[in-house]
């Protein structure tokens, strides 16, 4: 569909110094758990977006020194000239898509402890450690602040070379430079304390310095906050952030800015909704004449456009809305918006970097996936074969698997027990505040419907009769969990309950049974759940005592950056907090209570006790049907295995995960003892030398594997070129040519290694079945090879390096021989009248290579 007018503004370039956008969508700095210490995980992500019509797209917080260290959050670094080759990566790849990309150069202060580098801190005075850390940071002298522009200097030079186009002065998050210019925090008397010039002296020597070092080529970037300290949400106590912006106004290129509560500015859905720093924005626009960014967890086009056409900003930032969608901007251009995959607002991408682990998103299983698996955002590898799935249960894990096993091309039965779609997400989304979780619902739903090769049936709670019935080559079974009655006492669940007393958990709840009188919610599980039930009880008039054994409320939601907000929620709400103490003992009358550190117990009267604690798969199903086999799998007439909560309890972040990985790698070879590739520093061949059998082994099994795909896919392409007249099926014969011809290229590898390869005939037969099922037309058949082929080449370059050197040049021309297919689809949909002329180029070189 073409793009509604509407929209164009999105889409109109904009000038930032130097360099110019292509659109507005700008993708801010964000941390990803990757950094430095994964550089090809970081660079193929950050592509994803560009692919996905980002116009911008930015870096994590890159440390410009070793005295600015977060380990263990991996910040990316530009200490040294080996950070350009690794940020080149992804410049490379961004600007192959006409994107532009920016990093942002940051020092920590006294918000580093410097664990790894064990060097001292610095900031602008002797200040304690930001992040709760037994460590002090020096106070800076003129020494200190010398090399500090050195270094920043330095490292704008660094990003320079490794191809930025914005380069960022870093002035906000409480890091350094924010402290410089923070009156309160800023006790120096020499000219960079006191007055208000003084105190942003360092940000402007800073600025000029980088537009002096870079600014021919780079657009410099301050980030920097609107308000001057944390007050009410969305009464912004400007203080004199206003007169010190002025003082800055014209100096940089692009101001992207945010606010002092970086609870806000990164809320959780729960408590904080789409463009919630408008009213921080207010004067912002007024006050320069360069472009402005700033986000709002942006997922609606029509506020999008409204942001720029009302001034508050010139670019639309986004974050979190670029990891649950890399493909917004393309999904806007052209009109999908039923398409856009809508961030959540529950900031699990953000616990990547509070545990130092690769960012994930509980919306885009692709995400952080790009390198290591070459999983994609909006297609999946094709269908190895006309095989039906049978996915049992409607939760995020079958939704998701039903979806992606849809988009691979495969016929998909997905039956669910009750009338809505949607399992947990669909039940928590009634809880208060988490009605944006139905977007993971919503989003599947949608993309479901859309498919013809996927059926639902609902209200069908299936026996293990009934999978036997429908007569699948596939089975998933994706039940979900329970919640439990019982808690776990550190090694085995017990019984809490006496006296015939019965306890609730959420699932009750969310079923409509509230408590009735004083009501205690003992909190097993420490992330959400238990302060939303609180919250529901607490709203229905109950008196409610929150008990955790942790030391704080809602710990593990710390990662996610909403701990503080949903403890101060529930002090609002009157919920009483008992922290540190075990629930041990419900009669119907008391509650027992037992302190984590002295063992000593308290009571509570109460009425009602909930425990939201852990859950029970519910796997009755799955080993029903293994019953059947006296628990051989192998005697099954299907291939089963379970995904998600019933597999093993999580997040549903993980339920997504387990939904999109079993359709990935239904029917693929997945070597499961070296399941992904591992990204870390390598120190070259010494690996592959120490263990040159089991690489090899596992070489051989993958070589194989895509020798026999070309001879199915020669079988492939014949049987469909009788479908087709004139120069179509000239033009399915040549694809079939150019499959023959790489079959011949690879074939001296085969006969090197004396590998076993399957029956031809089984393979030629398996090939004819695929196109069997095809009841498309040609421009049905070359979009479905337009999306499914890319997925093909780093599956051939991962082969590739893994070979030995002496087998590379010949794998290098199985991996040719994807990129001109690819090549010819694109210029078939252009309307090339030429497009074979790439298969041509491939096929005029003879296969006659020997095997070294
Ligand atoms: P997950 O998070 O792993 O996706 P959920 O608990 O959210 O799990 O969803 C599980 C879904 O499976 C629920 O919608 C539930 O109604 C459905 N379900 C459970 N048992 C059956 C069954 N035997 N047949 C069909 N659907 C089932
Ligand atoms: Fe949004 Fe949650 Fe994905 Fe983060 S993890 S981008 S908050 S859906």
């Amino acid at each position: 569909m073409a793009r509604d007018p509407r929209y164009d503004i999105l889409f109109q370039p904009l000038k930032i110094g130097p360099v110019t956008t292509k659109n507005r969508f700008y993708q801010v700095p964000h941390c990803t758990g990757m950094g430095y210490l994964r550089p090809n995980t970081l660079a193929h992500m950050r592509r994803m977006k560009a692919e996905g019509g980002w116009g911008v797209i930015c870096t994590e917080y890159n440390s410009i020194h070793p005295t600015s260290d977060d380990l263990p959050h991996v910040s990316a670094a530009l200490w040294d000239d080996s950070d350009i080759r690794a940020h080149s990566l992804m410049t490379d790849m961004v600007h192959a898509h006409g994107a532009l990309a920016g990093a942002e150069l940051w020092y920590s202060g006294a918000r580093s402890a410097n664990l790894m580098s064990r060097l001292p801190s610095m900031d602008v005075a002797s200040l304690p450690n930001l992040a709760g850390m037994p460590f002090q940071a020096r106070a800076m002298d003129k020494t200190d602040i010398a090399n500090l522009r050195r270094w920043h200097r330095k490292a704008a030079v660094r990003a320079r070379d490794a191809g930025f186009d914005v380069v960022y002065v870093y002035a906000t998050h409480g890091y350094l430079l924010a402290n410089f210019l923070d009156a309160r925090v800023n006790t120096r008397s020499d000219e960079y304390g006191g007055s208000l010039e003084n105190r942003v002296r360092l940000v402007r020597e800073l600025i000029e310095e980088t537009k002096d070092a870079v600014g021919d080529r780079c657009a410099v970037a301050v980030r920097f906050k609107a308000d001057d300290t944390i007050g009410e949400d969305g009464q912004p106590i400007h203080g004199e952030r206003r007169d010190m912006f002025a003082m800055l106004a014209d100096l940089p290129d692009l101001w992207d800015i945010n606010i002092a509560d970086y609870s806000l500015e990164m809320g959780v859905s729960r408590f904080t909704k789409e463009g919630a720093l408008e009213p921080y924005m207010s004067w912002v626009k007024s006050v320069t004449s360069k472009p402005v960014v700033t986000v709002g967890r942006f997922t609606s086009p029509d506020t999008m456009v409204s942001q720029i056409n009302r001034g508050i900003t010139d670019l639309i930032g986004a974050a979190r809305p670029s990891i649950a969608d890399p493909f917004i901007p393309k999904k806007i251009a052209e009109g999908r918006f039923e398409d856009i995959r809508e961030c959540i607002g529950c900031n699990i991408c953000y616990s990547g970097d509070s545990t130092g682990t690769p960012i994930r998103c509980t919306q885009n299983p692709t995400m952080g996936e790009e390198w290591r698996k070459g999983w994609h955002p909006e297609r999946a590898r094709p269908a190895r074969s006309a095989a039906s799935v049978l996915v049992v249960g409607a939760g995020p894990a079958g939704l998701e698997a039903a979806r992606t096993l849809g988009l691979r091309g495969y016929s998909v039965m997905l039956a669910e027990a009750t009338r809505e779609l949607g399992g947990r997400v669909a039940r928590e989304a009634t809880l208060p505040g988490m009605s944006e979780y139905i977007r993971v619902r919503d989003y599947r739903e949608q993309q479901l419907q859309k498919m013809p090769n996927v059926e639902v049936f609902r209200e069908s709670r299936m026996t293990a009769r009934d999978v036997f019935d429908v007569g699948a080559a596939h089975v998933a079974i994706a039940t979900g969990a329970t919640w439990r009655r019982d808690v776990f006492d550190g090694k085995t669940y017990v019984d809490i309950t006496s006296d015939g007393a019965t306890v609730l958990t959420p699932d009750d709840i969310m079923a409509g049974h509230l408590p009735q009188g004083p009501t205690v919610v003992f909190d097993g599980d420490n992330y959400y759940m238990a302060g939303v039930i609180a919250e529901a009880v607490a709203r229905s008039g109950q008196p409610v005592t929150y008990v955790t054994e942790e030391d704080s409320v809602s710990a593990w939601a710390e990662k996610t950056s909403e701990r503080w907000r949903v403890r101060t929620h529930l002090m609002e709400l009157g919920v009483e907090i008992v922290t540190a103490h075990s629930l041990t003992g419900f009669d119907g009358q008391t509650a027992t209570l037992k302190c984590a550190y002295s063992g000593r117990e308290k009571t509570l009267n109460v009425s009602a006790a909930v425990l939201v604690a852990q859950r029970t798969p519910n796997d009755d199903l799955y080993h029903s049907i293994l019953a059947t086999v006296d628990g051989d799998a192998t005697r099954l007439p299907f291939t089963l295995t379970r995904i998600g909560d019933v597999d093993a309890p999580a997040i549903i972040a993980a339920a997504i995960y387990a939904g999109h990985r079993y359709a990935e790698e239904l029917e693929e070879i997945v070597d499961i003892d070296e399941p992904m590739k591992h990204d870390r520093p390598d120190v070259g061949a010494v690996l592959s030398v120490a263990r040159p059998a089991e690489k090899v082994r596992d070489y051989f099994g993958t070589l194989v594997a895509y020798y026999e795909e070309e001879i199915s896919g020669e079988a492939w392409y014949d049987a469909l070129a009788n479908l087709f007249d004139g120069d179509r099926r000239d033009k399915m014969r040549l694809l079939a040519e150019v499959e023959r011809h790489t079959a011949a290229i690879v074939r001296p590898l085969i006969d090197k290694h004396g590998l076993d390869v399957q029956d031809q005939v089984a393979l030629i037969s398996e090939g004819r079945m695929a196109a069997a099922r095809w009841a498309g037309d040609w421009n049905g058949l070359i979009a479905y090879m337009r999306q499914g082929f890319p997925a093909y080449v780093p599956a051939f370059e991962a082969l590739e390096a893994m070979a030995p050197p002496a087998d590379r040049a010949i794998l290098r021309r199985m991996t040719e021989h994807e990129l001109v297919a690819i090549d010819f689809l694109e210029r078939e949909v252009g309307g090339d009248p030429d497009s074979i002329a790439p298969l041509m180029t491939f096929l005029a070189v003879p296969a006659t290579a020997k095997a070294a």
